[in-house]
């Protein structure tokens, strides 16, 4: 039998060791080469597009000879205003790509030595990055397995049996639970959104499912009016989970590794960030099979490519 893919040394292409040894001036460098790829990591002014700049050394700064702006490797992405060295930047990446069911905030910030805040907004923003490649922008197509499952919200049972509440009912639920839907191409990529309940999928598949595709969907009653626009696959889950080809297995393994991301290493998760894991964990699902060398390379060079974030800059400096 052939050996599985992260079992073998080509899986393995970047090291913390590997990382570290070659220094902040190499991870320096390949900030540069990642942001200014068509100049080679030379840099070109944000302003007025000039390649003839200044290069003040001693402070990683560079000012253009046309219009006189000063910036750095990093400014007007999403790592502006970076205190981190680039070397703990991309062992930060380095960490975040290995772990394929997400890391918890605690222990990078303990691998970094850093706050736990400076790892919470750094690795939200990497999130950030890679929500560019999950949410493209295309239409899924080919054959695309669509489905709900639902997170957060969790209702502790009170200690005493005639104390506990039925937490089926509306009235003693938080209002903090919310559904992930995704929509996952049997080859190719995973789209998740997040909403208040799974009926919601239908509007969002005609948004963002190809005409032509065929959709695959369990027993429940929301997903009949799929049938308006698709040629769609069933099947009962309460009496068969794969019926020739029918199934929802694929989207199924995207809600388990978010399952594990979320009650493995992040304990629990506010309504208002769910989206952001569960683009972590599609982008993690979609790259599953690609080196982890790769996969860094792909976050720093996102990264280089996405705007400061609006969300998460200056993010504990703001007020409640
Ligand atoms: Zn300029």
């Amino acid at each position: 039998m052939a050996q599985h893919f992260l079992l073998s040394a080509a899986s393995r292409t970047l090291s913390l060791r590997s990382i570290y040894k070659s220094g902040e001036d190499a991870a320096y460098r390949t900030f540069c080469e990642m942001r200014w790829t068509e100049t080679g990591g030379e840099a070109v002014c944000p302003r007025c597009g000039c390649t003839e700049t200044y290069n003040i050394t001693t402070r990683r700064k560079f000012k253009c000879k046309a219009c006189y702006h000063q910036f750095s490797v990093t400014s007007g992405t999403i790592f502006a205003s970076r205190k981190m060295d680039f070397v703990d930047l991309l062992a930060a990446i380095c960490i975040i790509v290995n772990a394929s069911k997400g890391v918890s905030m605690v222990q990078l910030s303990r691998d970094l030595d850093c706050q736990y805040k400076t790892a919470f907004v750094l690795a939200h923003k990497l999130r950030e990055a890679m929500a560019q490649e999950v949410h493209t922008g295309e239409v899924l197509d080919g054959h695309v397995e669509i489905d709900g499952a639902y997170f957060g919200g969790h209702i502790r049972p009170e200690n005493r049996k005639e104390d506990r509440k039925d937490r089926r009912l509306k009235e003693h639920q938080t209002g903090k639970r919310r559904v992930v839907i995704a929509m996952r191409e049997r080859e190719g990529r995973t789209l998740p959104f997040v909403g208040m309940s799974e009926g919601e999928g239908v509007a969002l598949a005609n948004e963002n499912v190809s005409r032509l595709s065929t959709m695959s969907a369990d027993e429940a009653s929301h997903w009949d009016e799929l049938h308006i626009g698709y040629h769609v696959d069933r099947v009962n889950h309460s009496e068969i989970y794969s019926d020739h080809g029918k199934h929802t297995n694929m989207v199924e393994s995207f809600f388990s590794r978010l399952r594990n991301m979320i009650q493995g290493q992040h304990h629990g998760v506010s309504p208002h960030y769910l989206h952001q894991y569960a683009n972590h964990s599609a982008w993690l699902e979609d790259n599953r099979r690609t080196d982890n060398g790769t996969l860094a390379q792909i976050v720093v060079s996102n990264s280089m490519a996405s705007p400061v974030s609006r969300q998460w800059k200056g993010y504990w400096q703001r007020a409640a």
